[in-house]
């Protein structure tokens, strides 16, 4: 037997929890900063270097020699600069370790060459970080020894947001005021914060390391831009959810040991549809700690992976023609007197509050479909959203049969007086336990699913931060609660406050039926139907860059202070430079394999059949296979050498263009265009030469040695 893992001592044994705050601040200290922490304000600066001390104290006995403002600039990871506790020796040289209150609440690290989409010119590079008391600090091992991690916001000297987390934590601020208007109209005084909370599935494929460093395309475009499909793939259904090869399990044990050791409830871990593909969920948190812990989940799968030899891929396509990755984001909202908004409970047709609650969320979606499908699009979920795979890139609810028959009537009639029952589960076999099946089944096709006490966004890709996707979600759902509230704080102060919640679930469901889809998100049928609806079917990312700015975004978005109209605008000024960027390297990296590895061993392969045909000719046969052989390779060597000088010619063009926009889309258009014709004549010559000649791994190698 191994010796036992002691989940409950290991857990967050890396983390300054509050039980670690108040086992070490005074009582006083303790009191304020959970007062911050719950109600928001400023730390006393006396406070701060109290707590900076006990900070110290903790991570200097756990090893820590720096520590770093861990922050989220606009790359979508996180970065950090550290900075050690050694402080000025004495006259006699001597040396204590220090950190102050200052230093802990506030950093400036130049941090000046993110992306800042021209909100911030180099020459005035001054940018701050904020420690965002909500976030737990927590100590990072690495090669660079311990580090203490404070989880900060990134502002410009402006106070323009650099960085992902800011508008976050301004959205979750929003969401929560709106939602405490509404749940005040059901008689709610309890209530004083409404937290989204998140749960983020997170997807990933494993490598070998050696045939990682095999293939450029792996390590520097993060997936493969050559491959022939393997002779088996997904097909036969028996990777996903099946039994978990030892290197692979291995690799999931010391990954969760990690993970709980830094707080992240490491909860559920299976593989998925493709070969090599895996997916790790934690327990769902607030909305803001639930971005950070999935930063840390994402490095710690990379990190993790170095210790078996392992290399983990994120990229949402690592593979054509296998399943992609994405990240499940499960969505809920609830007040601090334990209501979940979301839980229809038993009887959701006389559920009013929830019912009120559906209806905004109805209306928030459809009105912002557009902005809820560019929160979850990054380069790599190109590949996924709209292109034959998981999800479409239709923005659609699926709310389940009970629900959706409950809209139905209060649509037809104003009036939902029937609940379809979920029933007793009945196997047919009587040993076997019966129970209560849910009214509602699952429909995996859906982009958003109603799934019993919460909303799962399934579009965000495996890659990106999952902050844009909640800091929108929080946002068009906050717009609509207060849209609501106006008008039904009104009626209340007139007394009508009953027909007034009736007749507003009922105009929004009616006017916003038209997203709820409960049928298959993937079929044909599908798009022309969304079509019809009047819903948008945003293809790219880049085509769906510019629904942030606009009039209808800048409008929700500065209404409730979460972005300025700079701000949006220089996000959808990163969008291309960051779309323009990644294709440009994957565009060279494939000049790159396709010139100096792949043509010159075809080219080679084709020299030894040709003198083969030679000899076997003067031997006195037809070589009849062979030449057929060599007339096929040659002629598609001819179209690959011809397609590699086009992607070139066009690389080069593409990247003489100035205007970050037009750019994007001439990547899109004209060179991806030119890197696939330049893959087909490649996949089908590793269909054809000799296995031994082919100069990189294979889709088989890669997907199936591990
Ligand atoms: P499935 O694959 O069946 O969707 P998983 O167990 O893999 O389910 O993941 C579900 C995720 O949803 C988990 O992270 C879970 O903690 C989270 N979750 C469950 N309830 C809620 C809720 N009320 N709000 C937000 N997230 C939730
Ligand atoms: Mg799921």
């Amino acid at each position: 037997m191994s010796e036992a893992l002691n989940v409950e001592k290991i857990f967050a044994e890396k983390v300054f929890t509050v039980a670690k705050m108040k086992e070490r601040l005074p009582k006083k200290v303790f009191q304020e900063v959970m007062r911050v922490m719950n109600q928001g304000g400023e730390l006393k600066m006396a406070t701060a270097d109290v707590v900076a001390k006990a900070m110290k104290d903790w991570a200097v006995e756990n090893g820590a020699t720096h520590f770093t403002h861990w922050f989220q600039p606009l790359t979508g990871i996180t970065a950090e600069k550290h900075d050690s506790f050694v402080s000025h020796p004495d006259e006699e040289g001597r040396m204590l370790m220090e950190f102050s209150g200052k230093e802990l609440i506030k950093g400036e690290p130049d941090a000046s060459s993110f992306p800042s989409g021209g909100l911030r010119a180099t020459f005035e590079a001054r940018g701050y970080t904020a420690w965002d008391i909500t976030s737990p600090c927590f100590l990072k091992e690495s090669g660079c020894g311990t580090i203490l991690c404070i989880p900060t916001a990134f502002c410009s000297y402006t106070g323009e947001a650099l960085d992902k987390k800011t508008p976050l934590l301004r959205s979750m601020e929003a969401l929560s005021e709106q939602a405490l208007r509404i749940v005040r109209l059901f008689g709610n005084t309890e209530a004083t914060k409404v937290t989204a909370s998140v749960g983020p599935e997170q997807e990933y494929f494993l490598v070998d390391k050696d045939l990682f460093f095999q293939r450029k395309d792996l390590m520097f475009a993060g997936r493969t831009l050559f491959g022939a499909p393997a002779p088996k793939g997904q097909e036969m259904e028996d990777h996903y959810f099946g039994v978990i090869k030892e290197r692979v399990g291995a690799y999931m044990k010391d990954l969760n040991e990690e993970l709980w050791k830094l707080g992240v409830t490491a909860k559920t871990q299976h593989n998925e549809v493709a070969p090599a593909q895996h997916e790790l969920a934690p327990i769902y948190e607030t909305a803001n700690i639930a971005v950070d812990h999935n930063q840390l989940v994402m490095e710690a799968m990379k990190r993790v992976a170095y210790k078996h030899d392992l290399r983990c891929l994120l990229h949402e396509k690592p593979y054509a023609g296998v399943n992609g990755s994405g990240k499940h984001n499960n969505w809920s909202i609830t007040t601090d007197n334990g209501v979940n908004l979301l839980d229809p409970g038993d009887t959701p047709n006389k559920n009013i509050q929830f019912l009120l609650v559906l209806a905004c969320i109805m209306k928030a979606v459809d009105t912002h479909a557009d902005l809820l499908r560019q929160s979850a699009s990054d380069v790599g979920n190109d590949h996924r959203l709209g292109a034959n795979e998981a999800p479409p890139a239709i923005i659609s609810i699926f709310l389940g049969d009970q629900l959706e028959d409950v809209v139905k009537q209060l649509v037809e009639t104003g009036d939902a007086s029937r609940v379809l029952a979920g029933g007793k589960l009945e196997a047919g076999v009587s040993t076997l336990p019966k129970f209560e099946k849910d009214a509602t089944d699952r429909n995996r096709t859906s982009p958003f699913a109603f799934t019993g006490n919460k909303f799962e966004f399934r579009m965000v890709g495996s890659a990106d931060s999952i902050a844009s996707p909640n800091t929108t979600l929080n946002a068009i759902v906050a717009e609509a609660f207060c849209e609501a509230a106006d008008v039904l704080e009104k009626a209340k102060a007139e007394g009508g406050f009953d027909n007034a919640v009736h007749d507003l679930i009922k105009e929004y469901m009616t006017k916003h039926q038209r997203i709820v889809f409960n049928g298959d998100g993937y079929s044909d049928k599908w798009v022309e139907e969304a079509a019809r609806r009047g819903l948008p079917n945003i293809k790219s990312m880049i085509e769906a860059a510019s629904t942030i700015t606009t009039e209808k975004a800048v409008a929700l978005f500065e209404k409730f202070g979460i972005f300025t109209r700079v701000e949006l605008e220089s996000r959808e000024e990163i969008i291309y430079e960051t779309y323009a960027k990644t294709i440009n390297i994957e565009a060279l990296t494939m000049v790159d394999m396709a010139s100096k590895d792949i043509i010159p061993a075809v080219a080679s392969y084709a020299g030894d059949l040709a003198n083969s045909v030679i000899a076997i000719k003067e031997a006195g046969a037809t070589a009849a296979a062979q030449v057929e052989i060599l007339n096929e390779v040659d002629s598609l060597l001819a179209e690959a050498k011809s397609a590699l000088n086009k992607l070139i010619a066009e690389e080069s063009k593409a990247a003489a263009i100035s205007d970050v926009k037009e750019q994007a889309f001439y990547y899109k258009d004209v060179v991806k265009t030119a890197m696939d014709a330049l893959r087909a004549p490649i996949d089908k010559l590793e269909m054809l030469v000799d296995g031994s000649v082919w100069p990189i791994p294979t889709y088989g190698d890669l997907m199936f040695e591990v």
